[in-house]
């Protein structure tokens, strides 16, 4: 007998939700979360498209979301580091630091985390100058002089924010578009504290002790050169969290989970949801609608619908 009737992994908005739907339908509900609560939202200052709320932080979202959760009987279990799972057969089983838990059905929903620029000084000024949440450190940078490295919306969000905090902000982009929204786009060309640097990869983020600048190159010219900065907050994209269940459903070539319309996994009892998932739109709503989906979904497959 499975003790659980769903559980989830991962307490981000899709996780949540689904707990919501799962534990609001009846199911014995567990959600197990390596670290706090809240995914990537724990650690945005303001959301403005959360839709019925003009602006919310991401972690008063966070607490109303699992106080919901709760309050139709789902269990949160935080800083509960899931080691390995089993999904063959009818029993999952989830094992985890802090012991195994056994469900007819599981949500993965572990999220995504930042990629890595992969350049020298990235790793040795990490937290020295090197950051990859403008949310956490831009107050550390005021009238400060700071680089954003990046094409894509949180790049050119961050580096928007960032401009409220510091002296200048200089984006620097490998190819000569942006991939940003073009509403984003024109939101940092207004600004008149934010530079733009176009078809520049950076090569070297330098420094003594701290980073004190990046080295540049311009792939259309090929110029080498150096710009000096007190920051460097890196915005290159996410890499999903799908190590758990690699080799056991199937994953696209970025890593991401597979699913159908219903949120299924390739394995039977197995669904997903949000930022962990092949969807393309990786967003806090986006990923709360998945988590609705696999839990109702996750209840017709254990009433054998
Ligand atoms: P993203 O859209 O994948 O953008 C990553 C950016 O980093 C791209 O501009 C890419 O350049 C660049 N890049 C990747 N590897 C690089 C490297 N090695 N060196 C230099 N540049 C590199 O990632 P994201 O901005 O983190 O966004 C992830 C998802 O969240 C997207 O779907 C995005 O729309 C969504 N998001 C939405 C919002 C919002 O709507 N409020 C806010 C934040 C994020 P190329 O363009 O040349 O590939």
């Amino acid at each position: 007998m499975a003790n659980y009737d769903l559980i989830i992994i991962g307490a981000g908005p899709a996780g949540l939700t689904a707990a919501l739907y799962a534990s609001r339908a009846g199911l014995k509900t567990l959600v197990v979360e390596k670290g706090a609560a809240g995914g990537q939202i724990a650690t945005t200052a303001v959301m403005e498209n959360w839709p019925g709320t003009e602006s919310i932080s991401g972690p008063a979202l966070t607490e109303a979301m699992a106080k919901h959760a709760k309050k139709f009987g789902a269990e949160l279990l935080e800083f509960t580091e899931v080691t390995g799972i089993e999904i063959e057969g009818p029993v999952k089983k989830v094992h985890t630091v802090n012991g195994t838990f056994e469900a007819k059905a599981l949500i993965i929903a572990t999220g995504n985390r930042e990629k890595k620029l992969g350049v020298p000084g990235e790793a040795e000024f990490k937290g020295k100058g090197v950051s990859y949440c403008a949310t956490c450190d831009a107050p550390f940078f005021r009238e400060k002089d700071v680089v954003v490295i990046g094409g894509g919306n949180s790049a050119l969000e961050e580096a928007h924010y960032l401009a409220k905090f510091a002296k200048s902000v200089t984006v620097i982009h490998r190819r000569s578009h942006f991939r940003a929204d073009k509403a984003v786009e024109e939101k940092i060309r207004a600004e008149p504290k934010i530079k733009i640097v176009l078809d520049s990869t950076v090569e070297a983020i330098v420094g003594a002790k701290k980073a004190e600048g990046v080295r540049m190159l311009n792939t259309k010219t090929g110029k080498a050169s150096e710009l000096k900065c007190d920051g460097v907050f890196i915005y290159v994209g996410m890499i999903p969290n799908s190590e758990l269940v690699a080799g056991k459903v199937a994953l696209d070539k970025y890593g991401c989970v597979i699913t159908d319309a219903d949120r299924n996994a390739s394995a039977p009892g197995v669904f997903a949801a949000g930022d962990v998932t092949h969807g393309k739109v990786k967003q806090a709503v986006t990923a709360a609608g998945d988590g609705a989906i696999a839990a109702v979904m996750a209840e017709k497959y254990m009433e054998g619908e």
